[in-house]
């Protein structure tokens, strides 16, 4: 462990690999990294696109990691949130 973090998301520290699937053509989805990674890299200049967040899980925040999936055949990123152990 080379981090410090209160996040026990299972993704993040290795334990699991992203289980999702594209929700237009079904395929599986790339794990492109945390959301908090991946608009780290684009931010400030590409605000977070609030329609992809409407999904429910911000009111999860606390609880769910974000997570942003790449559907190679469509070419596009979806959210999913992982669920933290607890
Ligand atoms: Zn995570
Ligand atoms: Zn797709």
């Amino acid at each position: 462990m080379t981090e410090a973090t209160i996040s026990l998301c299972p993704v993040c520290n290795g334990f699991a690999e992203l289980q999702a699937s594209c929700r237009s053509c079904g395929s599986r989805l790339l794990d492109a990294g945390r959301l908090a990674d991946f608009f780290g890299a684009y931010s400030p200049y590409e605000p977070i696109d609030e329609s992809k967040l409407s999904n429910g899980f911000l009111d999860l925040a606390e609880r769910i990691c974000l997570h942003v999936g790449w559907c190679q055949a469509c070419n596009s990123e979806q959210l999913y949130g992982i669920g933290e152990w607890s």
